[in-house]
C-alpha cells in the first residue's frame, strides 16, 4: 500500500494513547505503550499505521522514507497553558526581583503584568503577531506541534478583541495549531483598582457576549479566569464564569498559586475543563478534583522562574485519581521559556514525575486538557501526525537532560517542519 511518509527504526516509537477516551489518570499514568524498532505510517497528514520496522516497511510503499537512526520517536509536545501573545519585555523587572524587590514594590511602581497591558494596548495587531511569531518558531523548534494562547494583556475589548484578532491570524499562518482562551479576567486593570465589581460587570456584560460571537474555534473556546488575592475573588470568578458557561464556553480557572481561595473547587464544580497552578490547593479539594473529569494543568516554570520552594502537589493529585497536564506558562513576567522539554525536566525533580509521567503529562494529558485529546497529542491510527524525533535513544534522557534542545525533527500533520542537520 502506498503512503506519503514512513519514519522507520525508532528505537522506541512512544505511542502514549489515550485511555478510555480520556487522559491518563492516577497511578496509570505514564503508559507509553512503547514500540521497539518501531515506524510510523502517515498518509493526508494523519497516521494510518504503527508497528514494528519490519512489519510496516513490508507492507507500505512510501513517498518519503525518514530513518529516525535508532532514536525516539514521539507525539508532538502541546502545551495548554500559554501567555505567548503579548508585547514587550520585563527584563529590567527580573533584575528588581533579584535586588531583591517585591512582587508589590514593582507594581506600585508601574510595573508587573499592568507594564505589559500598557506596551500590549500600545502594539498595533501586526507588532503582536511578529513579536509572538518569535516565540512561537522558539516553541515549534524546541517541540510543541499544538499550544493554547490566552488573551489578558488587553483587559479592554478592543484590546482583548486585538489579542484574538493576532491568535487567529497566527493560527492560519504558523505550523502550531493554537486554542484560543479569553482571559479578559487576568488582573484588575489600574483604572479600575478599588472598583474591582465594577470590571467584573463589564466583563459578564459587555467582554464575554462580545468574544462569545468571535469564532475562531467555536467548539473549543475558553474562559479564564485568575482567582487569587490581588485579583479575582471566589465570588467574582463565579459570575465570570457561570456567564461564559452560559454563552458556550469551555472553562479553566487559575487557582491555588498563592494561596487557596477555594477556586479549585469552583472549577470542579462548573465542570471546567482544567484548573491550573494547582499549587496550595487543599487536601480535601484535592479529593474532589480527583474523582472529577477536570483536569490538574501544574506550571513549574512559574515558581522556578521567581526562586519559590512549592510546586504542584502531584503525588497526592495523582493518589487520588486525578488526571495531571504540564505545560510551560510562558509570560514575561513569571517565566519566559518556550521548552516543554525544560517543564519535564523540572517536571521530575519538583514534582517527582518519572520521565514516562512526565511524558505523557506533556502530550496526550495536556491534549485531553485542551479539549483535543481526540485529535492530537499520541499516536494513535487517525490522529494529526504531529511527530517528533528526538536526539535521544533512550525515552528517559527526556527530562534528564535539560537546557539544550533534544529535538532533531518536527512533523506536523505530515509535513517535515525543521530537522537538525
Ligand atoms: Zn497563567
Amino acid at each position: 500500500m502506498q503512503v506519503d511518509l514512513l519514519i522507520t527504526h525508532a528505537s522506541q516509537v512512544l505511542t502514549i494513547p489515550s485511555h478510555a477516551q480520556g487522559p491518563q489518570r492516577g497511578d496509570r499514568l505514564g503508559d507509553l505503550a512503547t514500540i521497539e524498532d518501531g515506524a510510523v505510517a502517515v498518509s493526508n497528514g494523519a497516521i494510518v499505521a504503527l508497528g514494528s520496522t519490519v512489519d510496516l516497511a513490508a507492507r507500505y510503499q512510501a513517498a518519503q522514507t525518514i530513518d529516525a537512526g535508532g532514536r525516539v520517536v514521539m507525539p508532538g509536545f502541546v502545551d495548554p497553558h500559554t501567555h505567548v501573545v503579548f508585547a514587550g519585555d520585563r527584563a529590567n523587572e527580573f533584575e528588581q526581583r533579584i535586588a531583591g524587590a517585591t512582587y508589590l514594590e514593582i507594581m506600585n511602581a508601574g510595573g508587573g503584568i499592568m507594564s505589559t497591558v500598557r506596551a500590549t494596548r500600545a502594539a498595533s495587531r501586526d507588532e503582536l503577531v511578529d513579536q509572538t511569531r518569535a516565540r512561537l518558531d522558539r516553541m515549534l523548534a524546541h517541540g510543541t506541534t499544538t499550544a493554547e494562547a490566552k488573551t489578558g494583556y488587553g483587559l479592554e475589548l478592543t484590546a482583548e478583541l486585538k489579542m484574538l484578532d493576532a491568535i487567529a491570524q497566527l493560527e492560519a499562518e504558523h505550523p502550531i495549531d493554537l486554542v484560543p482562551t479569553f482571559l479578559g479576567a487576568h488582573a484588575i486593570p489600574a483604572e479600575y483598582q478599588g472598583r474591582e465589581d465594577t470590571y467584573t460587570d463589564l466583563v459578564v456584560n459587555e467582554m464575554l457576549p462580545a468574544v462569545s460571537s468571535f469564532t475562531l474555534h467555536p467548539s473549543s473556546l475558553f474562559c479564564d479566569v485568575f482567582c487569587e488575592d490581588g485579583a479575582f475573588t471566589l465570588a467574582q470568578a463565579r459570575r465570570i464564569l457561570e456567564k461564559a458557561k452560559e454563552l458556550g464556553f469551555a472553562l479553566k480557572i487559575h487557582v491555588d498559586e498563592f494561596g487557596p481561595l477555594g477556586g479549585t473547587r469552583l472549577g470542579v464544580e462548573l465542570g471546567a475543563v482544567s484548573v491550573d497552578h494547582v499549587v496550595t490547593t487543599p487536601r480535601e479539594e484535592i479529593e474532589l478534583l480527583g474523582r472529577s473529569r477536570t483536569i490538574a494543568v501544574s506550571l513549574p516554570g512559574t515558581p522556578f522562574g521567581l526562586a519559590h520552594r512549592d510546586y504542584t502537589p502531584a503525588q497526592a493529585i495523582l493518589a487520588a485519581g486525578g488526571a495531571l497536564a504540564l505545560a510551560t506558562d510562558i509570560n514575561p513576567g513569571t517565566t519566559w521559556n518556550e521548552s516543554m522539554q525544560f517543564i519535564m525536566a523540572l517536571a521530575c525533580r519538583y514534582l517527582k514525575l518519572t520521565p514516562a509521567q512526565a511524558l505523557a503529562a506533556a502530550t496526550i494529558n495536556a491534549a485531553h486538557a485542551i479539549g483535543r485529546g481526540g485529535s492530537i497529542g499520541s499516536l494513535e491510527i487517525g490522529k494529526q501526525a504531529d511527530v517528533l524525533i528526538m536526539d535521544v535513544h533512550d525515552y528517559r534522557s527526556i527530562g534528564y537532560r535539560y537546557g539544550t534542545n533534544l529535538v532533531r525533527s518536527v512533523i506536523k500533520r505530515g509535513q517535515i517542519i525543521n530537522q537538525a542537520s
